[in-house]
C-alpha cells in the first residue's frame, strides 16, 4: 500500500504513520507544520518508503505516483490553537478537504476524513450515536473548528456520491498520548505539565463537565480498521470512559505523585458539559473496542512527559541535520 497523510507530522497523524510504516507500507507524510512538529517523525525519516514533505495542503496537493489511501488528519485541533489560528482553520476544513478528496480521486484510493466529536457541539444527547445531528454555535468561538469539520463531512459525501470517492468519515472523541504538545491547551497533557512542575493544575469552571478519553493506539487501531474497511461512516472513535475534569486532575496529580493544588479558572465559551461516544457501530461494523486501560494510557503519557522534561533539562538536541535535509519541500 501507498498511504498519504496530510496532517502526518502531527499528534495523531504521526502515530498514523508509525502504523503503517510498522505494517510495511509506505507513507508520504504531509504538513506545514503549524501545529505538527517535524520531531514527531524525526525517527521514520530514513526509513523505507517514508517522505516527510512541507506542504500547506490548503495551496495545493500533489503526490506523484500511485496512492492507495488519502488519510486527511491535517488541521489545528485544541481550542486555543483553533483560535489562535482561525481562519487556517476553517481553509484546512474546507480547501483542505477539497485537495485532500481531489488527490483521493484522482488516484482512484479510499479517503479518511478526520473528524470530530465537536460535530455534536454541546450535545443534548448523551452519549452520541452517529445519528445525532448536534447542537453546534456557528459564530461562537469553536464554530471555526466545528463548522469546518461539518463541511468537510458534507464535501466528504458529495464526492462519494457525485464522484464515486470510496470515502470513510472517523468522529474522533478525545484522545491523548506520548506526543501531545506540552502547551497545546487541553486538560490533559496541561495537568500533566502542571502536576509535573508542581504548579497549580487549572480546572475550569466547577470541573464537573465530562468529556472520555481515549489511549492513541486504541484510536489508531480504529481508524486502521475504517481505512482497511468499505465503510462511509462517520463511525465514532473513542474510550466510552467518562470521567470528570475534576476528578482527572486529581487522578493525575495522584499518579504523578504531585503537590499541586487544584485551582479552578473560568469555563472557556460554549465547552461542552458532556461527551461520551456511543461505540455500537465501531464494534459492530468494525469488530472494534479500545483495549488499552485509561489509567495505562495515562501512565506511559506521564512518562512520555518525564522523558521530555528530563532531554529538555539537558538542552534538547537540534533535528539532525540529515533529517532536515530529507524534509522535502512540496
Ligand atoms: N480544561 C480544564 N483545564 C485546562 C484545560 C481544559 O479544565 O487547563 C477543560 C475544558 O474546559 C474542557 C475539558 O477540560 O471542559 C476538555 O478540554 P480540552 O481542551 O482538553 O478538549 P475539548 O474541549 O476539545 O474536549
Amino acid at each position: 500500500m501507498r498511504v498519504v497523510v496530510t496532517g502526518g507530522a502531527g499528534f495523531l497523524g504521526s502515530h498514523l504513520c508509525d502504523a503503517f510504516v510498522a505494517r510495511g507500507d509506505e507513507v508520504v507524510c504531509l504538513d506545514n507544520f503549524l501545529t505538527g512538529n517535524p520531531e514527531n517523525v524525526a525517527h521514520l525519516v530514513g526509513a523505507p518508503g517514508f517522505r516527510l514533505v512541507r506542504t500547506d495542503v490548503t495551496d495545493y496537493v500533489h503526490v506523484p505516483g500511485p496512492v492507495d489511501i488519502v488519510l486527511h488528519f491535517a488541521s489545528p485541533a485544541s481550542p486555543i490553537d483553533y483560535l489562535r489560528v482561525p481562519i487556517e482553520t476553517l481553509k484546512v476544513g474546507s480547501v483542505g478537504t477539497l485537495h485532500a478528496l481531489g488527490l483521493a480521486k484522482e488516484k482512484g484510493a479510499r479517503f479518511v476524513l478526520a473528524s470530530t466529536s465537536e460535530v455534536y457541539g454541546d450535545p443534548e444527547i448523551h452519549p452520541q450515536p452517529e445519528t445525532y445531528w448536534g447542537h453546534v454555535n456557528p459564530v461562537g468561538p469553536r464554530g471555526v473548528y466545528d463548522e469546518a469539520k461539518r463541511f468537510a463531512e458534507a464535501l466528504t459525501l458529495a464526492y462519494r456520491h457525485t464522484h464515486g470517492v470510496d470515502t470513510g468519515i472517523v468522529r474522533i472523541f478525545n484522545t491523548f498520548g506520548p506526543r501531545m504538545r506540552p502547551n497545546d491547551g487541553r486538560a490533559i497533557p496541561n495537568f500533566i505539565r502542571q502536576a509535573l512542575a508542581g504548579e497549580p493544575v487549572t480546572v475550569a469552571g466547577d470541573g464537573s463537565q465530562t468529556r472520555s478519553i481515549c489511549y492513541v493506539d486504541d484510536l489508531v487501531a480504529g481508524i486502521l480498521a475504517l481505512a482497511g474497511s468499505p465503510h462511509a461512516g462517520p463511525i465514532n472513535i473513542g474510550n466510552p470512559h467518562e470521567i470528570s475534569m475534576l476528578e482527572l486532575a486529581k487522578w493525575i496529580i495522584d499518579l504523578t505523585g504531585s503537590t499541586s493544588e487544584v485551582v479552578h479558572i473560568a469555563r472557556p465559551v460554549d465547552d461542552p458539559t458532556v461527551r461520551q461516544p456511543d461505540t455500537t457501530l465501531a464494534s459492530t461494523l468494525l469488530g472494534w473496542a479500545p483495549r488499552v486501560p485509561v489509567e495505562e494510557g495515562l501512565r506511559r503519557t506521564i512518562d512520555w512527559f518525564r522523558e521530555q522534561d528530563a532531554r529538555a533539562a539537558f538542552g534538547a538536541p537540534p533535528l539532525a541535520p540529515e533529517t532536515t535535509q530529507q524534509i522535502l519541500n512540496g
